[in-house]
């Protein structure tokens, strides 16, 4: 069931209210519960309510500390951002054998990413005179992919649909799980939608007695505020104006520690560090890996596994299988390990675990 949180609507869709137009979520199922020792954002599948369908590994990015800040790093899921979230739930519950999507930055990227893990076929409608070349490139070398040039006849999937937004949820999740003490939670403001998502899942788990940290919402000075955001004001949350030179200072200062963060997402680092005990989410990097799959040189498969390792690092060729969602059949894992590992992009390693020797594989440095 949806639910619309500006008027209460409660019924099965359309992916808006019929009655305001304002996006709709899922309503909560239960309590909420987490799957111990799941390292992904299919932890908490049971509070949203989804059984995995795909995952490439996405969640359970890293909380550091820079200049006194706690910064959740989101440029640390599969495809660089936060939409890598949504886009796994949204993936694991789709019906259909072909989806149709507008390019929008970072969103279809992500998508395109997962439905085609999937299996699903992915048209891409993009303008080939505003696209992002850098995600034009990585879509089109997907294997389950079409471009197509021109506006869409009609979009199957879009930005901020209820299941997209269920999948977001799960960065409020992790922060409490991971970041009892924090007072406040900064959020880059564009249209709305992620600040909503993690707004509602803080308002489930306070249903459940926990006290919610404050919601900020940063801003490009010049920037309009969105009807989403407004709404959010109302509810509580505060807008907090950033200068676009102090974004990009903090994106260069960032950078110097490791974190590779847009200036639209560094802008919730400018707001976190005038707080006390305030998280700032990074919601995306905006850089490109250049070793996403290659049309003709890589498998699906063995993209994914070089995927799953980039971020876990050193696995076993069972842990693979089960990151992939023991989609591949387990030999087909096998397979495409020693494809890789012949041209010399993974490394195996033996080590001994009481009486039995266990292989370990990880990517060659420099791949
Ligand atoms: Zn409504």
């Amino acid at each position: 069931m949806l639910q619309c949180l500006r008027c209460g609507y409660r019924g099965s869709g359309p992916k808006r209210c019929p009655r305001c137009g304002f996006p709709l979520i899922p309503e909560p199922q239960g309590r909420f519960r987490i799957v111990e020792g799941e390292p992904t954002i299919w932890r908490y599948g049971p509070t949203l309510g989804v059984s995995k369908g795909v995952t490439l590994g996405e969640g359970m990015t890293p909380l550091r500390k820079i200049g006194g800040v706690a910064i959740k790093d989101e440029s640390r899921n599969p495809t660089g951002s936060i939409m890598d979230r949504g886009s796994a739930v949204l993936a694991s519950v789709y019906q259909g054998a072909r989806a149709a999507v507008a390019f929008s930055e970072d969103f279809t990227l992500s998508i395109a990413t997962y439905f085609s893990a999937r299996g699903i076929t992915v048209e891409v409608y993009m303008d080939p005179t505003s696209a992002n070349y850098a995600d034009f490139i990585l879509l089109a070398s997907l294997p389950n992919v079409e471009i197509r040039f021109g506006v869409a006849p009609k979009v199957d999937v879009e930005y901020g649909e209820p299941y997209f937004l269920a999948g977001i949820k799960t960065l409020a999740y992790e922060l409490f799980e991971g970041a009892r003490k924090m007072e406040a939670v900064a959020v880059p403001l564009e249209r709305g939608y992620i600040a909503l998502a993690i707004y509602q899942a803080f308002r489930e788990l306070e249903e459940e007695g926990y006290t919610a940290p404050r919601l900020l919402l940063a801003k490009y000075r010049e920037a309009s505020v969105s009807e989403i955001a407004r709404w959010l004001i109302d509810k509580g949350a505060e807008l907090i104006e950033v200068d676009s030179v102090d974004a990009v200072r903090a994106a260069v200062e960032l950078a110097r520690e490791g974190i590779y963060a847009k200036p639209l997402s560094a802008m919730a680092y400018v707001a976190a560090a005038q707080e006390k005990n305030a998280v700032a989410v990074i919601t995306g990097t905006g850089l490109r890996r250049p070793y996403l799959p290659r049309r003709g040189e890589l498998g699906g498969l063995q993209a994914q596994i070089i995927e799953v390792l980039r971020r876990r690092g050193e696995m076993t060729a069972y842990q693979i299988w089960d990151a992939l969602g023991r989609r591949p059949t387990l030999r087909g894992v096998y397979k495409a390990l020693s494809s890789l590992a012949a041209r010399g992009i993974v490394a195996q390693s033996y080590q001994i675990e009481g009486k039995r020797r266990i292989k370990r594989f990880k990517l060659n440095s420099g791949k």
